[in-house]
């Protein structure tokens, strides 16, 4: 073990990475001890049989429409409750509902309260490093899936899951949680289907497990597609995305990078017109007394957000094109004319030497007026008292500058001197703290 302080490291995750050896590669000697079993059964094996089941068993109108109703109910429950209740108390839940998100959860079959929130802070907190459990650099596959039986080369970071330990409605649901599956996950999908039209097992068979099965991966879509598919208008160094198909797979988490930026956000998505039905349900809790606290960010920090990105995005275009020499010599007119031919068209304006050769004849004004200016101060004249030049004029301009007049003097204020196309520059900090640079 290496001895590291932590303050004295920059990245704690590398320093945390330090501490502790990774368990060895898989390999076909030892990858039958690197699973999770019960898990792989539960992922992989149940689903096949699933399938099997259901290909024997005809699916009659009124289960189809149950087992969709109880698809939204299980999965609301685990994306109100289990993830923007438990994991990041966006919202205060009565008791009431509490206890109801804690038993409909079940129904999903995602693993206790405290087992998925404690893999879901860490995600958060470790997002895309080897502490993250579903760190999404590993893979499409690995996010979705493959976090959940093959055994990680490293622990999970370590998260605070206190308040949770403190949760008597949590550590019930953890005591009893495999009777709760049962009952929520089969039990009651059959009973339903059997007590209400008589198909007990097709109630068992699509709004039980098949219905299980779907939530799994659409809930596994968050971990991998939320990762993967769509933008990043708040933060683009994370691999958390935006895109309307996730969401509508996803009971509304498909604003993941707006997520992962404002993790206690109730919300995932901020528009009305984006569908999140979750923060539709947590607002209409809030409106009949069962939720309240709804957490929000400011409205000024999100832009903030927001503009950091499309700042972001001019920069590169700006950093594409070709900008006026920052550096130029500082030379007398007298010496700048010698250094070239007497008959080459300089023209000093606001205190730069401009070559205006090849540009002659494409004055818009006509090469005869440009031409009185030759060799002269053409400030005046050019910043309006012949014509107020277009934007387009002064930034063409600043492109012909070959040197600064020494001792030339500005005829009009600083501004004037900048092209449009700089007044409004993207600069780095690096450029503002080190004008010399720049
Ligand atoms: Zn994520
Ligand atoms: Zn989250």
């Amino acid at each position: 073990m290496i001895a590291v302080d932590p303050s004295a490291t920059k990245d704690y995750v590398t320093f945390l990475l330090t501490q502790e050896e990774p368990r060895p590669p898989i390999t076909w000697r030892n990858w039958w001890s690197e699973v999770y079993w019960e898990r792989l059964v539960v992922m992989i094996i149940m689903p096949l049989c699933t399938f099997v089941a259901a290909y024997y068993t005809p699916l009659y109108a009124n289960t189809a429409i149950w087992t969709m109703v109880y698809y939204v109910v299980s999965g609301l429950s685990i994306t109100a409750g289990y993830h923007r209740l438990w994991a990041h108390r966006s919202y205060n839940a009565t008791r009431t509902l509490e206890f109801c998100l804690a038993v409909l959860s079940a129904g999903a079959f995602q693993g206790s309260i405290i087992w998925w929130v404690r893999g879901h802070r860490a995600h958060h907190r470790y997002t895309d490093t080897d502490l993250d459990p579903y760190n999404a650099r590993r893979g499409f596959l690995w996010s979705h899936i493959g976090w959940i039986f093959i055994k990680p080369r490293r622990a999970h970071g370590k998260v605070d899951i206190s308040d949770l330990k403190r949760n008597d409605i949590v550590i019930w649901q953890l005591r009893y949680y495999p009777w709760l599956v049962l009952a929520m996950a089969i039990a009651l999908p059959s009973l339903v289907a059997g007590v209400g039209w008589g198909d007990w097992k097709g109630g068992c068979v699509y709004a039980g497990f098949i219905k299980v099965v779907i939530i799994q991966h659409t809930t596994s879509f968050v971990n991998s597609l939320a990762h993967w598919l769509g933008d990043t208008p708040f933060d683009d160094r994370i691999t958390a995305r935006e895109h309307f198909f996730t969401a509508l797979l996803t009971l509304g988490e498909g604003y993941h990078n707006f997520h992962h930026e404002f993790p206690m956000d109730y919300r995932n998505a901020i528009k009305w017109y984006q569908y999140d039905p979750t923060k539709w349900l947590i607002w209409l809790c809030s409106k009949v007394g069962l939720a309240s606290h709804l957490k929000t960010f400011p409205e000024n920090e999100i832009n903030k957000g927001l503009l950091t990105m499309e700042l972001k995005r001019l920069r590169k275009k700006q950093d594409e094109l070709v900008w006026p020499q920052d550096h130029l010599p500082v030379v007398d007119w007298k010496s700048c004319k010698c250094s070239r031919s007497q008959s080459f068209p300089l023209l000093c304006i606001g205190g730069f030497i401009h070559d205006l050769e090849g540009f002659m004849d494409e004055h818009p004004g006509g090469e005869a007026l440009l031409r009185k200016y030759i060799g002269k101060d053409a400030s005046a004249a050019f910043l309006g008292g012949v014509y107020n030049h277009s934007n387009a004029a002064h930034n063409l301009l600043a492109m012909k500058r070959v040197g600064v007049l020494r001792g030339g003097v500005p005829h009009v204020t600083e501004e004037k001197h900048i092209p449009p196309s700089q007044l409004l520059r993207v600069a780095h900090v690096q450029e503002l703290s080190n004008q010399e640079a720049y």
